[in-house]
């Protein structure tokens, strides 16, 4: 056992190979000091040296009256324009379900562009994870109902000309202005969608899957002029024109200014660049960062970057990863365990490479957070985040605990500095290792009566997760077990 605490580490039971309980100390630890660029330094009793991030005056609810208000203006736009008429006929009808599939399949691709635009107060309101969920069933919602508008329409058309269908969709494509690239538009958001699926995305790797991915943009261009050319709101209503196309600005405008925008300015104010790297463990290593002004740059410990290195084999592609010690103003740590090919690439990154940031994102932080008493849940690289939030969270002397499961010893990462913050801040660390289903560890030692024997109180804390899919879903679903409120677990996923 590591760390200034061991001499009175006592295991926690006979299953864990390496489970300890780290009990109070009375000084700091000294710095530790890595060679060559910044150096890592030991935690402070108070860490919190950079600004928050804003919180937004908003709440779920008051999205959600905002697109239910707006969905109601499109309806009653459709109605203005006599459309109820249509329904007096089977042809008429069929064409209507043609037109609303329409309206209701666009306005769900403009949301489909807000919630990949990554603004703050998106993620602060509902989190990545909800924002993740939202836009794949938004997503499907309205590759669905463009298909449908596609279907009803033709058939509708069909119907009232006693056409044949087919005969019906080679006319509209070939003679109805900016048809065409409307059905250009659709099998592009066919192929996302296909793409989206479960086991589609299984078999492609990220990057495939991103690129594929852009061509939404594409989709929806070719799709906007057919709508104001053919769509039978706006071809006679200057007044819709003008509130559809502000609908695009706004969607339009929103991804702009957040997802291209301020990332520019972040990374332009701040010019970070690799500092220091520091081998961790077993294919993992810390990357520091510093750069200009890292003490104005709004950060909490939990959050995560989309970071892009600028290497001539890596700057087209950006990925996300945790902070791993609270902000300092001094330097942002990264901790990356080689789990591909660009987390390979960046074991070897080069002191001096400039890097691209987007972010802060995530509401995995102390803001969440309703109780005095905290517990952290970490499985093995998901230490991230919760090393730092150990750090930062304010918690009085006996409040905090940590549990950190490891499948090896070697998986463990930042024992020592772990211990030192233990000390330092009166929390508790179960370091609880081995193979589950070994001889060493018959159960899972996460199930819910474990947790209830380590944390007797976990009724009093808020929860903190992050770790490999299967561990987390376990420990979630053993809180619920416990019936610990929703409001007081928050959790992280590494993955997209
Ligand atoms: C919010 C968040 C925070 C993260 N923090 C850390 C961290 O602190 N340390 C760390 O080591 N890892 C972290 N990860 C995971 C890390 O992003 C992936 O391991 C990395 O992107 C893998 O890329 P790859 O090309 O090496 O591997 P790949 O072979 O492409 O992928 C390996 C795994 O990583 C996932 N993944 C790949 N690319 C992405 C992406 N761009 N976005 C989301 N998931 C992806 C895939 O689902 C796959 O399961 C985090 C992920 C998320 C979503």
């Amino acid at each position: 056992m590591n760390g200034p605490a061991s001499a009175t580490n006592s295991a926690v039971s006979a299953a864990t190979t390496a489970a300890a309980t780290t009990p109070r100390a009375t000084t700091a630890p000294a710095a530790r000091t890595h060679p060559g660029g910044v150096a890592y330094s030991a935690p402070a009793r108070k860490t919190r040296r950079v600004p928050v991030p804003r919180a937004w005056p908003l709440k779920d609810y008051d999205v959600y009256a905002l697109l239910g208000g707006n969905a109601l203006v499109i309806l009653a736009m459709w109605i203005r324009h006599g459309n109820l008429h249509e329904l007096a006929t089977p042809a008429g009808i069929v064409t209507a379900v043609g037109e609303i599939a329409a309206l209701y399949g666009t306005y769900l691709v403009l949301i489909q562009l807000v919630l990949m635009s990554r603004s703050p107060w998106l993620d602060h309101v509902f989190g990545q994870d909800r924002i993740t969920a939202a836009h794949r069933w938004v997503g499907f919602g309205a590759i669905w109902l463009l298909f449908a508008h596609f279907i009803f329409t033709t058939v509708g058309y069909a119907m009232a000309d006693g056409s044949s269908p087919v005969g019906e969709a080679l006319n509209l494509l070939g003679t109805y202005p900016y048809v065409l690239w409307s059905g250009i538009a659709l099998v592009l958001f066919v192929v996302v969608g296909v793409s989206s699926v479960r086991a589609a995305r299984r078999m492609a790797s990220y990057e495939t899957w991103y690129t594929i991915h852009l061509y939404t943009y594409l989709a929806i261009a070719l799709g906007f002029m057919h709508q104001l050319a053919v769509g039978v709101d706006f071809t006679t209503d200057l007044v819709a024109r003008i509130y559809w196309i502000a609908l695009y600005v706004l969607a339009a405008g929103t991804l702009l200014v957040f997802r291209f925008g301020q990332p520019i300015a972040v990374s332009g104010r701040h010019r970070l660049h690799v500092a220091n790297v520091v081998q961790e463990g077993p294919s993992v290593v810390s990357i520091y960062l510093t750069g200009n002004e890292l003490d104005r740059l709004a950060v909490r410990a939990g959050q995560w970057f989309r970071l892009r290195f600028l290497t001539s084999n890596g700057w087209w592609r950006a990925h996300p990863f945790s902070i791993s010690a609270a902000p300092n103003g001094r330097y942002l740590r990264f901790t990356i365990k080689d789990l591909g090919d660009y987390t390979r690439l960046l074991q070897r990154v080069r002191v001096g490479t400039r890097v691209f940031v987007e972010g802060p994102y995530g509401i995995f932080t102390g803001a969440r957070r309703t109780k005095a008493k905290v517990l952290l849940v970490a499985g093995g690289i998901g230490i991230t985040p919760l090393r730092a939030l150990l750090e930062e969270l304010p918690a009085a002397r006996g409040n905090m605990t940590l549990i950190y499961r490891a499948s090896h010893e070697s998986d463990v990462v930042f024992r020592h500095e772990l211990d030192e913050l233990a000390s330092l801040r009166g929390a508790t660390v179960h370091y609880l290792v081995g193979r589950r289903g070994s001889p060493d560890m018959p159960s899972d030692p996460l199930d819910p009566k474990a947790l209830r024997r380590l944390v007797p109180d976990l009724q009093d804390r808020d929860v903190y997760v992050c770790g490999p899919a299967g561990m987390m879903e376990r420990v979630l679903s053993g809180l619920h077990r416990l019936r610990i409120p929703e409001s007081q677990i928050h959790y992280e996923r590494f993955a997209f």
